[in-house]
């Protein structure tokens, strides 16, 4: 296979410098050949098919459109008898034996294999089905690092293959997909790259000196040289951006025409309101609320994102906001991305409302068909001064009495399309909030012309969290430590592992989990249960009790990665934390550190060689800082930028390529050719997906 990708390399990017040679493609594309199934590449059945799904992979063509997280840089080839130290090597061996077992979840695979100077054992994890190929006598190069226990394999080449010490790329892998997997089915969808379409046209392409669409996407996945591969992500990322700053036209232009109405200087119920917070609202928040004062004074629609750490108190001012409109009989709305985040922001600004005679309404899609109409009349009617809801809201069936401010929480999120809807047809003021610290630059990039105010520093002076990476085998001694700040009076958090199949499923594994702590871990305190699936009723009843400390511990899933808020509770423990991102790991842990005790974070997942490469960067990043600006810059190198958006769904035109810090001049080129441009031209199709399956985005 070697020779043919690299004679096509070459024939592909021989015109790099001479763009009127380049080779006319063979004939006209088929696209619908990458639109096909993985199902249809060799060695992928059923069960690879989903878990290529899990990672956004679902045909021949998202295999092309996801980026290598980085290159593997060639290591020296040793022979077994000079291996030294944990130093990454390559060995070229025989097999001699091989074998398999399980310990727990984990497949573990040995194999004893030696050259002229000696044996070594070789372990390779969750990799199962290699054991058949590694019969006695097989010639295999192996890339990975000695340790006491042999040589742990990371990468492979089988009989002819020589991938693994040469310059390659390396994709985010799961444990359940292998590296060599996930390149070997690279090879095979490149082979279909002529069918890719090219959308840029050819004088933009001439231009700008870029190389074909097609050139670039083997470039970044075959290789030559680090250079070559950055030349096509290039290429890739200038056509992202462009498609994106396409679309933002689109929506400024929509923008442009509307009006809003001004409104006046605040009155009696915002200072009601203010003296109704039972603590006076930091510098960054009196800031932030006179942008938002001087914003609402225009008649152009405000364009305002706040942004702000976990805990900075966003929504203290976000409610300000709201209540701007309703002190002149007007509504607001708050839109938040899921059920379970609409229903605590529910909660939250219900009982910050109710002692003012504010009326707050939830619609989320959920709600019965009865309770859903209430809801409707109530907001047509303006008997519901502000409602919070999840893209329900921006539902044609909802008719507001009177829209005046709209704040759209968790921003990124939500795509163009959908923050758009909100707004189309009305012109409320609208703030959105971030908890994820975006890079000024991405900011501007996604969102255009938004202002941003910021809340740099926390409400209290209060003390960083502690986090710890405790390895399963230990988490008795986390426990153990959980129950000393019980005995001082504290509170507590478990927060179980993440399962991706259904929110009934998390839940009834979280009653599950509450259930065997109470019985083990946690015998003799207090153990309540939070998760999606409780009614807002008894999820407010379980939030009260422990507010209340009739419970010391909240076994809960991912809903309080948001708005739940005891100042009591300074320790939590995170189960499997291997399985969370690195933005929702930060969310949870914002949890605690609350009030002025040192709180504690303990994150507890499999040993780290059972890890992929990614989570243990997470983790580690976790341990190593609490600031959300750094660990979202981290999550950017570790995630790419794309799903920093929260763009999970694949598709042509999230962000996969581009890389915003160093991709500035990228980003103005960008900008100047969507300027000129006569028309979108093909382009057209991406900017409408964009744009529409920014509007679906969020139904979760
Ligand atoms: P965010 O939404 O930004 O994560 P919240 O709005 O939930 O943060 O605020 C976090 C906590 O800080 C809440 O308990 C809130 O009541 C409290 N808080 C907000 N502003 C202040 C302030 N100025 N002083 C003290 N506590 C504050
Ligand atoms: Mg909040």
């Amino acid at each position: 296979m070697g020779t043919t990708a690299r004679v096509g390399l070459v024939v592909g990017f021989a015109g790099l410098d001479t763009p009127d040679r380049w080779p006319r493609p063979r004939s006209t594309p088929r696209p619908e050949r990458l639109g096909a199934s993985v199902e249809a590449l060799h060695g992928v059945g059923p069960t690879l098919a989903r878990r290529l799904g899990r990672i956004g992979v679902e045909t021949v063509g998202d295999l092309l459109w996801q980026r290598p997280r980085r290159y593997e840089q060639p290591v020296p080839s040793k022979r077994i008898s000079d291996l030294f130290g944990e130093e990454e090597a390559v060995i070229e061996v025989v097999v001699r034996s091989a074998s398999s077992r399980r310990r727990g979840r984990l497949k573990i695979l040995t194999a004893r294999v030696g050259d002229d100077t000696g044996e070594i054992k070789a372990t390779w994890f969750n990799q199962p089905w290699l054991e058949e190929k590694l019969s006695p006598g097989t010639r295999i190069r192996l890339r990975g690092r000695a340790n006491r226990y042999g040589f742990a394999v990371s990468t492979y080449d089988l009989e002819g293959d020589v991938d693994t010490a040469d310059f390659a790329p390396v994709y985010p892998a799961s444990e359940d997909l292998a590296q060599k997997k996930l390149r070997d089915l690279r090879v095979q969808a490149l082979e279909l790259v002529r069918e890719v379409v090219e959308p840029l046209p050819a004088t933009l392409l001439a231009r700008e000196g870029l190389p074909l669409r097609s050139d670039a996407l083997t470039a970044v996945h075959k290789p030559r040289a680090l250079a070559e591969a950055e030349a096509g992500r290039a290429r890739l990322a200038f056509e992202e951006l462009l498609v994106l700053r396409l679309a933002l036209m689109r929506t400024a232009a929509q923008r442009e025409q509307a009006t809003a109405a001004p409104l006046d200087e605040p009155s009696e119920l915002l200072e009601r309101y203010r003296a109704s917070l039972p603590f006076t609202l930091t510098k960054d928040q009196e800031r932030s609320i006179a942008e938002i004062d001087a914003d609402l004074e225009r008649s152009i629609p405000m364009q305002r994102l706040l942004q702000g750490d976990v805990g900075s108190g966003k929504t203290v001012v976000a409610l300000y906001a709201l209540l701007r409109a309703v002190e002149l009989g007007r509504q607001g709305a708050l839109m938040a991305p899921t059920e379970t985040l609409a229903e605590q922001h529910f909660l939250t600004i219900d009982e910050l409302c109710a002692p003012l005679g504010v009326r707050v309404s939830l619609l989320t899609s959920s709600l019965r068909a009865r309770e859903h109409n209430v809801a409707r009349q109530l907001i047509a009617s303006g008997d519901a001064h502000i409602v919070v809801g999840t893209h329900a809201l921006i539902q044609k069936e909802i008719d507001f009495h009177d829209l005046a401010v709209a704040v759209v929480d968790e921003q990124h999120r939500f795509g163009v399309g959908q923050r758009s809807a909100l707004v189309e047809g009305r012109s409320p003021h609208v703030l959105h909030l971030t908890a994820t610290p975006i890079p000024r630059t991405l900011a501007l990039t996604v969102y255009g012309d938004l202002e941003v105010s910021e809340l740099a520093m926390p409400p209290a002076n209060r003390k960083p969290i502690i986090t710890a990476w405790v390895a399963e085998d230990r988490s008795s001694e986390a426990y153990q430590r959980l129950r000393r700040h019980l005995d001082d009076g504290r509170q507590a958090y478990v927060v179980c592992p993440l399962i991706e199949e259904s929110e009934t499923r998390v839940a009834r594994a979280a009653e599950a989990e509450a259930e065997r702590i109470r019985g083990a871990e946690l015998k003799g305190y207090r153990v309540g249960c939070l998760h999606g699936r409780l009614r807002t009723a008894e999820r407010r009843s379980v939030m009260a009790s422990f507010r209340a400390r009739e419970l010391d511990v909240l076994v809960a899933t991912t809903v309080i990665e948001v708005g739940v808020d005891v100042p009591n509770a300074t320790i939590m423990i995170v189960q499997e934390a291997d399985r969370f991102g690195l933005a929702q790991l930060h969310q949870l842990r914002g949890r605690v550190g609350r009030g002025a005790e040192q709180s504690y974070c303990l994150l507890v997942s499999r040993a780290r060689e059972e890890l992929s490469e990614g989570a243990v960067d997470r983790l580690e990043a976790m341990v190593s800082t609490t600031d959300g600006f750094e660990l979202a810059e981290r999550d950017l190198e570790i995630r790419g930028e794309g799903q920093l958006l929260g763009a999970r769904q694949s598709g042509f035109s999230d962000l996969r390529f581009v890389r915003l810090r160093q991709d500035q001049s990228l980003l103005e080129r960008a900008r100047d050719a969507a300027r000129e441009l006569e028309n979108e031209g093909l382009l057209a199709e991406h900017v409408d997906r964009l744009l529409d399956k920014s509007a679906h985005l969020g139904e979760s």
